[in-house]
């Protein structure tokens, strides 16, 4: 019949075992999350990029039938000025010329204003477009990896948690609060070995009185030093020795 620090002790094995586990998955559900999130922001940007393209690649079309018109009627007044006799008629025909010509100007340098942002905008768009291709890659990188650890971990989890329900139920209530208490505060490590007289959590010799006590095994001893369940055992001690 194992002793209650004995039960502790195995407990606390079982325990680490599901805390590694346990942390590795979390670690690579956290990595996926913080890709998912990068990936939508990344979304969003590129989407803002891509309907930016879109509004200056319209307003560059836009000009170019303008300009096209205009260079249409251009040709067509001229065609057309030839043919005038008449003085008042031939300085109105001039006139629309000229207004014609004031267009086409016009036209041309917002047209070059315009298609300097479509080809900023483009660099842009491929730019994020990239990123997002990037980004979207590593997610599924780092899915697939989670996959593995699940797939790896899940059923040994399962079988630690089983083992863990059974070893619970054989342990004193008031004892168990305190390693599950000490175990979370202690970085994983509530149950240590006292070898040689010096406690293994810690480091700190341990009054030779309390030794003698924590030999029995009868009743669970704290360090004096770092509060951690003290345990000994036979093997472990003859095997240092
Ligand atoms: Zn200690």
């Amino acid at each position: 019949m194992p002793t209650q620090i004995e039960l502790l002790a195995t407990l606390q094995t079982v325990d680490q075992s599901l805390r590694t586990k346990t942390l590795e998955v979390d670690e690579g559900q956290c990595r996926v999350a913080a890709l998912e999130e990068a990936v939508a922001s990344q979304t969003v940007a590129t989407n803002a990029v891509r309907e930016e393209l879109a509004a200056s690649s319209a307003r560059q079309r836009d000009l170019e039938v303008r300009l096209s018109a205009v260079e249409t009627k251009t040709k067509d007044r001229r065609m057309r000025i030839t043919r005038i006799r008449n003085d008042k008629e031939l300085g109105l025909a001039k006139r629309e010329l000229d207004l014609l010509r004031d267009e086409t100007l016009a036209l041309e340098t917002e047209l070059v204003g315009v298609m300097e942002l479509v080809e900023a905008a483009t660099a842009k768009a491929k730019e994020a477009e990239e990123a997002l291709a990037r980004l979207t890659l590593e997610r599924d990188a780092e899915a697939t990896a989670l996959r593995a650890t699940l797939d790896r971990l899940s059923e040994e989890i399962e079988r630690d948690r089983a083992q863990r329900s059974r070893l619970i139920e054989t342990v004193d209530g008031e004892l168990r609060r305190k390693y599950e208490m000490i175990f979370s505060r202690r970085g994983g490590l509530a149950v240590v070995e006292v070898r040689g007289g010096t406690c293994q959590g810690c480091r700190m010799r341990v009054p030779p009185q309390l030794f003698n006590e924590i030999q029995r095994n009868e009743q669970v001893i704290l360090c004096p030093s770092c509060q951690r369940m003290l345990y000994w055992r036979a093997e472990a001690e003859e095997a240092n020795e």
